[in-house]
Order: structure tokens, then sequence, then C-alpha cells
């Protein structure tokens, strides 16, 4: 089902695309954090996209 409404769609982009992946576990993490929820690493890289790029 496509989504009509555009900041629907824009949030939803975000809540996809702005987050952090953890170097050691891969594991997603909030683009405000500084450490793996998970392993507590300190190595995480930001996982930014361009908005609109269709997987
Ligand atoms: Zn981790």
């Amino acid at each position: 089902m496509p989504i009509t409404d555009s900041t629907k769609k824009q949030i939803a982009q975000q809540r996809r695309l702005f987050f952090k992946i953890c170097f050691n576990c891969g594991a997603k993490n909030p683009i405000g954090g500084t450490r793996c929820r998970k392993c507590r690493g300190s190595q995480m890289r930001l996982k930014n996209r361009t908005l609109g790029a269709k997987k």
C-alpha cells in the first residue's frame, strides 16, 4: 500500500535511514547514541542516505 501522506512518508524514511550501525555486532542504534546498546562498543558507523533513494 503506497503512502500518500508526504509527512508520514518523510517520517518513515527517516526512521528507516537515520540510525547507526555497530561495527562489532551490527546492531541498530539510535542516531544520537554514542555507544552500542548491545555490546557497548563505541565504534559505530552512520547510516545516512539521501532521502528518496529507493532500495
Ligand atoms: Zn555492538
